[in-house]
């Protein structure tokens, strides 16, 4: 039986807390926040490791970030995965999804023999959803989205997915290689095994990738193979909150209570 390669797509994202955008820029101001995973991300990186204890093989992470990624990813090698590949370079920055996607699937086609591609439902500070999706197109792979459930049959070369949908789910088949989003939540993200930890933060396997080792094209990363731009930032208008103190007796709180939630519903 042929060996599983599985490659994770991660990307660490500001604690939500802490996102801010800088306002004579519009980019997000990466800098002196504290960042994570991407929730979601993990949920990937843990259905390829299932995969992985089931039919062996390897798990590869990609990202594409500045530097700064690198010490975060390493957790994922601590977790169980056996290589990080990370795309740094500032041309690649400024990137939309679309010199994103493209970027992330040259460092696809470069690691080469890639059988699953793992990624997110979405991250919590772009949240387009859109890279997996757009991740299969540049390859011209199957997509299976939001999946819950992974039920893959290596010798028939194929993969099934649970997709929940309202009252039930919907099993999704496709040859592999293919792309995989996951659903949030949809399996229990293990902790970094203490024994391999040593490993990771030290050797383990990091590879770092810049434009030209890349071969990418120039006028299809970062800015310049962004077509579409952030040309205004709003804020949301925040609602004041409201404290309204109801007195009287039992019957009559609850009579405001009503009069109040009526007010509210029409
Ligand atoms: C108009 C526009 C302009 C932008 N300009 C900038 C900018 O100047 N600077 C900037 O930093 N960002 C910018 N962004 C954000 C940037 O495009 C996104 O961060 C990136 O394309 C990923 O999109 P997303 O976060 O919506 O991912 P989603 O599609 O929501 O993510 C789904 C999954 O894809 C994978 N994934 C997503 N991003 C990565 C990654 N980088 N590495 C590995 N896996 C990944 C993860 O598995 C994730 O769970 C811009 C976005 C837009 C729409």
């Amino acid at each position: 039986m042929p060996e599983l390669h599985s490659v994770v797509c991660m990307k660490v994202v500001p604690k939500p807390e802490e996102i801010r955008v800088d306002p004579q820029t519009r980019q997000l101001d990466r800098l002196n926040v504290r960042h994570e995973f991407n929730p979601p991300d993990m949920n990937a990186l843990e259905a390829a490791l299932v995969l992985k204890e089931r039919f062996g093989g390897l798990v590869s992470i990609l990202s594409m970030g500045p530097p700064f990624f690198e010490p975060y990813l390493r957790a994922g090698l601590a977790m169980g995965a056996d290589h990080i590949y990370l795309l740094s370079d500032r041309e690649f920055g400024g990137a939309d999804t679309l010199a994103t996607t493209y970027t992330l699937a040259e460092g696809i086609k470069q690691i080469g023999g890639v059988d699953l591609i793992f990624c997110g439902e979405e991250t919590s500070d772009g949240a387009t959803g859109q890279v997996p999706p757009g991740l299969a197109e540049w390859l011209d792979y199957a997509q299976l989205t939001l999946i819950t459930e992974i039920d893959l049959d290596l010798s028939k070369q194929r993969v099934r997915g649970h997709r929940l949908i309202t009252g039930g789910y919907e099993i999704l088949q496709t040859p592999i290689p293919c792309v995989i989003s996951v659903k949030t939540g949809c399996n229990e993200p293990r902790f970094m095994d203490y024994r391999i930890k040593p490993w990771a933060f030290s050797e383990g396997r990091v590879t770092v990738w810049d434009t030209s080792a890349l071969e990418a094209d120039p006028d299809s990363i970062g800015l310049a193979g962004s077509p579409t731009m952030v040309t205004e930032l709003a804020a949301a208008p925040s609602r004041e909150r409201q404290r309204i103190m109801i007195k009287g007796s039992s019957q009559e709180i609850v009579q405001q209570l009503t009069n109040l939630i009526k007010e509210i519903l029409h």
